[in-house]
């Protein structure tokens, strides 16, 4: 159990968000506690296949179709992202879960897939046992105030930049 939980943002361009936050679930789980992930945008990860595993103390969401990049999402996108931000919001308050991770919210936000306000409207309803994590590039300021603890990844290096491309198991 959490006494006290926070809200961390994990953000910049670097790479490190959302494995940062995985790491954060695995040392969790070692704990005991449980943990709910909605990922915004993702249609399939290694993750899930992992914490599939674990059926008792972790469940995973996606709601992405897979296909939106940038640009004007389709309302198919839209409709999803607004239910991963309700589906979270619901386990956020369950107490069922002590740690809940909203991965690539920050993107979904400036997209304009969520509305960040309803994003803010989360932060300030989390339960006190509970610890939220917020991960994507392009974190809002709105965001940002409202957390205990920010991380920018800034990058230095990125082999993206060598049109290395995301690998199954090392980005995705
Ligand atoms: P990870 O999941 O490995 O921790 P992250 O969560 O920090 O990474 P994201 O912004 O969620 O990073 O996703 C980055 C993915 O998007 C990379 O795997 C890469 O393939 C792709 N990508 C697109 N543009 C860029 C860019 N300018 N710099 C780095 N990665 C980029
Ligand atoms: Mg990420």
């Amino acid at each position: 159990m959490i006494k006290k939980g926070y809200v961390h943002v994990y953000t910049g361009n670097g790479k490190g968000k959302t494995t940062a936050a995985l790491g954060l679930a695995i040392r969790a789980l070692g704990a005991g506690l449980n943990v709910f992930m909605a990922q915004f945008l993702k249609s399939g990860s290694s993750e899930l296949i992992a914490f599939k595993r674990f059926p008792e103390q972790v469940s995973t969401r996606q709601y992405g179709s897979g296909r939106f990049v940038r640009g004007k999402p389709a309302e198919e996108d839209i409709s999803m992202a607004r239910l991963g931000l309700k589906e979270a919001a619901e386990a956020l308050c369950s107490g069922q879960y002590q740690l809940v991770i909203l991965d690539e919210a920050n993107v979904a936000a400036s997209y304009g897939l969520i509305e960040t306000k309803n994003l803010v409207e989360l932060i300030e309803t989390k339960p006190n046992g509970v610890e939220l994590v917020i991960t994507g590039r392009g974190a809002d300021q709105q965001v940002i105030d409202k957390a205990d603890l920010v991380t920018e990844m800034r990058e230095i290096k990125h082999y993206y930049q060598n049109a290395v491309k995301a690998r199954t198991g090392i980005e995705k």
